[in-house]
């Protein structure tokens, strides 16, 4: 079945780039009959912004984006909430560790900083130096016992690549050699997002992820952390950069990148749906004007573009104009 997922970070509102992503996972979903759900990214609790869950659940509400399932009572859809999994993730750290593919990290932000100055001092990539990694297993449990604070990092592997398959962009290769040992726990007992997403696709048996190009440096990560589970990922496909006409990325502190904004100037929600559909998306026709069924019926995820979409809010003029 396909299953796929829009996963904000609660961190700003709702803005352009967010919901093309959400659409084109609800528009996927829903042509091949299965299931979007909503899960709510919130592990870094210092980059918070109030009001930003309720913001992003309204702007899908207003745009008819609904979610199929959730945690909490049957009848109520979603969203899943990272800070109410806090133990899952835990486990799954440790579990980790167990299986040798991560360990517990003692080095102190004050250590970090100064090898990050050292690092930058050098001109050599900012990485962790692995120190922790030699450190026995039994060793770093009584160090806990002790009350010592720690981090849980994964092991990358030392040589060689790690290969990513996205279906826009065939296969992606990262070498291994600049992968960092990516802390997955951090000394708070929160995950850090690279372990919860994984976590989560997997437990929540996502097919396919589609989100921004940014996230791709991540997937090599994420690759990392699905081969030390024994999990095989999901179809990753990334879409491309938003522009604004004049070439500058569109940024999400833009006034008229936020989706508020549309629904102030009193655009129609099926006029707001139909223009962001086409921010990377073509129908292979030249129809233009399509409805929200229009558009589960049409979309595929063959007629993703690679090259970055321009928003121009003449063309949403223009597609209200003919609603
Ligand atoms: N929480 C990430 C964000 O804020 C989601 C990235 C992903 O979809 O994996 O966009």
């Amino acid at each position: 079945m396909i299953r796929t997922r829009f996963a904000p970070s609660p961190t700003g509102f709702l803005h352009l780039g967010g919901l093309r992503t959400a659409l084109f996972n609800y528009l996927f979903s829903k042509k091949h009959g299965g299931r979007f759900l909503l899960r709510i990214e919130d592990t870094d609790q210092t980059r918070l912004v109030p009001g930003a869950v309720e913001n992003i659940e309204k702007g899908l509400k207003w745009t008819g984006i609904d979610i199929d399932e959730g945690p909490h009572h049957p009848g109520s859809f979603g969203p899943y909430v990272q800070s109410e999994r806090l133990r899952i993730y835990q486990e799954h750290a440790h579990g980790l560790v167990d299986n040798g593919h991560a360990y517990y990290c003692f080095c102190t932000s004050e250590r970090l900083e100064l090898l990050k100055h050292n690092q930058s001092k050098a001109g050599v990539q900012s990485m962790y130096d692995r120190r922790c990694a030699s450190v026995a297993t039994p060793e770093a449990r009584a160090r806990i016992a002790d009350g010592q604070k720690y981090t849980v990092r994964v092991k990358v592997p030392t040589g060689g690549s790690t290969c990513v398959q996205d279906v826009l962009r065939g296969s992606v290769s990262f070498d291994n050699k600049v992968i960092d040992d990516a802390v997955l726990l951090k000394s708070d007992g929160f995950p850090t997002y690279h372990l919860a997403s994984v976590v989560d696709d997997h437990l929540m048996r996502i097919s396919h992820i589609i989100r921004g190009e940014e996230w791709l440096p991540s997937a090599g990560k994420h690759q990392i952390i699905y081969d030390a589970f024994g999990w095989s990922p999901p179809q990753f496909v990334h879409l491309p950069l938003l522009l604004n006409p004049d070439g500058s990325k569109l940024s999400k502190r833009q006034g008229h990148s936020s989706v508020d904004f549309y629904e102030k100037e009193g655009f129609f929600p099926e006029s707001v749906l139909n223009f962001v559909s086409f921010l990377g998306w073509n129908p292979g026709t030249d129809r233009e004007i399509f409805s929200k069924q229009e558009l589960i019926d049409a979309f595929d995820l063959e007629r993703l573009n690679k090259s970055a979409a321009i928003v121009d809010i003449e063309k949403l003029k223009w597609i209200q104009q003919q609603h």
